[in-house]
């Protein structure tokens, strides 16, 4: 057998610097795959790269400042720097400060930001192309996560016109992806190796809503273009050696069909995990916010769903300080915590983005009074969390290995996994002692929980 040929001569370079939310990083994946397909090699530095890409995030002002170092820093290293991603839509503020970027594209224009890199450094063409060695098994495209989980697109863009949020103007409409192609790219990543599936889009119980739903064949069966549909599909999945992967639903919205996936989470078919970033408690705050599903019984809801499937965690995240928030809305939304009991949460201040609605409402909350409720807001969840994870102590939960460490002076060797209820990247940790020899990343494993604190779990392999 000859050996692969592993390197084209003169093959291009194309470092990736990749900024913001799991939905950029989606589309930094599908650039280096269209790259990759014309024949671009990536650079893990700056130095190997003939262009850098740097994707952006434009969400909020702190974003843009953090997406504007990275473009410095990429051009002080190396000099040949392409942007995209959410901060496309402001090329001339780019090109006021950095001068010499070479282009500037917007957010999902993958043919353009793959045009502006063959014009930047055109592809070495030749006989060998095809031979590029593939980074991910099968047909996997690039993936900038670990190869054991995948984020899994299902739309873009979002219908609604929530004040503080100006996706929809970056992104446009909701436009959700065929049915039929979200479970092939799924079945496809599974196959690959993939353990973990992290379902996103800005609204993923609106998947479908576009095209009215519509049915594609898949498997022999019709299937609809909805979030119900998806996670029955999603939870057929097998890995190649015959387990259940685990699928987690991102940013959905407390619309009435969300009942219907719980009971697949107490069959075990979905991780009983949801992200609902309610935002705020308060209906008149909802109100001013323009929330979607903003539903005065979520309480009850939560309280049936747990009733069905009582290990879903439910994360979410909250805004405090929105205009016109008073201390009585901040304390309806520390009371609705306390009943509602989520086990994760994120906050934040709230930050005016430019072009947002709410930028224009009346009654803005003082700096320091923002501070003061943000600090009372994670006193509150971080108690919250703490409770919820203590009551783990002592069950066997199934965990998936994420890492597996060096032997210390004992020859015991650690391994940093996460429990169904951890998303990576956003959620903790469950850290295990004493491993055995012959676990790797991606395996799944059962531990027994021995301590936890505010975030994170401890224990072992049981
Ligand atoms: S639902 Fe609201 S916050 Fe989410 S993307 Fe749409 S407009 Fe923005």
């Amino acid at each position: 057998m000859t050996s692969p040929i592993t390197a084209i001569p003169d093959q291009k370079k194309v470092g990736m610097v990749s900024l913001g939310c799991p939905k950029a990083l989606v589309d930094s994946e599908r650039i280096l795959t269209a790259l990759r397909a014309d024949g671009y090699a990536m650079s893990p530095d700056y130095a190997g790269a003939d262009v850098v890409l740097v994707n952006t995030c434009g969400f909020l002002d702190s974003a843009k400042e953090e997406s504007l170092e990275a473009i410095g820093e990429a051009i002080a290293e190396n000099g040949r720097v392409i942007v995209t991603g959410c901060m496309g839509d402001e090329a001339d503020a780019i090109r006021a400060r950095f001068p010499d970027v070479l282009a500037v594209t917007g957010a999902h224009q993958y043919e353009a930001v793959v045009d502006a890199v063959r014009e930047a450094a055109p592809a070495s063409q030749g006989p060998y192309v095809d031979l590029v060695p593939q980074i991910y098994g099968e047909d996997g495209g690039i993936k900038l996560t670990p190869r054991h989980y995948s984020y899994l697109k299902i739309s873009e863009g979002c219908n609604h016109s929530c004040a503080f949020c100006i996706i929809p103007s970056l992104r446009g409409k909701l436009a959700s992806r065929r049915i039929d192609a979200v479970l092939r790219e799924a079945e496809k990543l599974v196959a690959a190796g993939t353990k973990e599936l992290l379902v996103i889009s800005q609204d993923t119980s609106a998947y479908g809503v576009d095209v009215r739903h519509e049915p594609r064949m898949w498997h022999g069966h019709e299937v609809r273009a909805h979030m119900t549909d998806l996670a029955r599909e999603l939870g057929q999945l097998r890995t190649p050696e015959g387990q259940v992967p685990w699928v987690r639903l991102h940013y959905v919205y407390p619309y009435p069909h969300v009942d219907q996936v719980i009971p697949l989470m107490a069959e075990g078919l979905l991780t009983p995990y949801l992200d609902i970033p309610f935002q705020h408690a308060s209906p008149k705050v909802l109100r001013a916010m323009k929330r979607p599903a903003n539903d005065a019984r979520v309480l009850e809801r939560i309280r049936n769903w747990r009733a069905i499937a009582p290990d879903l965690t439910i994360r979410s995240s909250f805004v405090v300080g929105f205009p016109g928030e008073t201390e009585d809305d901040f304390r309806y939304l520390l009371d609705w915590l306390e009943e509602a009991q989520l086990d994760r949460v994120g906050g934040f201040r709230f930050e005016p983005v430019a072009g947002a609605q709410a930028n224009l409402l009346p009654d803005p909350v003082p700096e320091e009074v923002k501070e003061e409720r943000y600090a009372r807001l994670m006193e509150v969840t971080e108690r919250i969390s703490s409770a919820r994870l203590a009551a783990k102590v002592g069950r066997t939960l199934p965990v998936i290995v994420d890492e597996v460490g060096e032997p210390d002076e004992d020859g015991d060797v650690g391994a940093t996994a996460r429990s169904q209820a951890d998303a990576p990247e956003i959620d903790g940790h469950v850290f295990l002692r004493n491993v055995p020899a012959t676990l790797k990343p991606g395996d799944f494993a059962d531990a027994l929980i021995e301590d936890s604190d505010a975030h994170d779990l401890y224990g072992v392999v049981g």
